[in-house]
């Protein structure tokens, strides 16, 4: 069971990640990008920390919705509306709810991945985030099916993401600004699958604290 008050945690603690990370995601997208995902991610997660105070006491729908009005406001790439979509499906699933419990998470990450994938018009193998997120989900929802508790489920979603990460060194760019580069993205991982990672390692950190 994920309350409203450890959802704002994990948020907050993604906030870090992303900035402890900025220039990983940066160096990772000057190879088949534009260099900027760190800056992106950073700039759109710092306007959501500002935001955090006011979400107190409120429900977890709100303070997703939130974080998604931020990061498609403030993000200016691709991963800006892509996330953006990620909290704004997540957040229709849990309209008023005081909190997430393991259906709601799995139905959330569907959604989730729904919703990246009509936005984005991308498939998993297209060496975009959806190669750490379908993965991810898919062990996350056969984890909660098998009677896991959320914190092991989250523990191989993010696992599963590393994987998804790792795969997308082997595969070529079918989507983004890295698809420019047809088969010279090959050997480089995806940024934004990578960034999908490291916000699953830390709602998977977060929740075992
Ligand atoms: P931009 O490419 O506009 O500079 P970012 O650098 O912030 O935006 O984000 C790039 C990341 O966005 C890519 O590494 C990829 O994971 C993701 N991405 C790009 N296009 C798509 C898409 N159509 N569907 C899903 N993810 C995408
Ligand atoms: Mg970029
Ligand atoms: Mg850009």
């Amino acid at each position: 069971m994920i309350t409203s008050d450890i959802l704002l945690r994990i948020i907050e603690n993604m906030v870090n990640t992303i900035k402890e990370n900025k220039d990983y995601l940066t160096e990772l997208d000057a190879k088949i990008g534009d260099s900027d995902h760190g800056i992106n991610m950073d700039k759109g997660f710092s306007a959501v920390l500002e935001k955090l105070p006011s979400l107190k006491e409120k429900d977890c729908g709100t303070i997703l919705k939130t974080v998604a009005m931020v990061l498609i406001s403030k993000v200016g790439g691709a991963s800006g509306p892509l996330y953006g979509t990620v909290f704004l499906k997540g957040a229709a699933v849990v309209q008023d709810k005081m909190e997430i419990n393991e259906e709601d998470a799995v139905a959330i990450f569907d959604e989730a991945i729904k919703g990246v994938k009509m936005r984005g018009k991308a498939e998993k193998g297209d060496k975009t985030m959806l190669d750490a997120l379908i993965p991810a989900y898919e062990d996350f929802k056969d984890s909660i099916e098998n009677g896991e508790d959320i914190v092991k489920a989250s523990y191989n979603a993010q696992k599963a993401a590393y994987e998804g990460v790792e795969y997308t060194k082997e595969i070529i760019a079918k989507k983004g600004r890295a698809s420019y580069l047809g088969e010279r993205s090959i050997g480089h991982q995806d940024p934004g699958a990578t960034s999908s990672y490291l916000l699953l390692k830390t709602i998977w950190k977060t929740l075992d604290e």
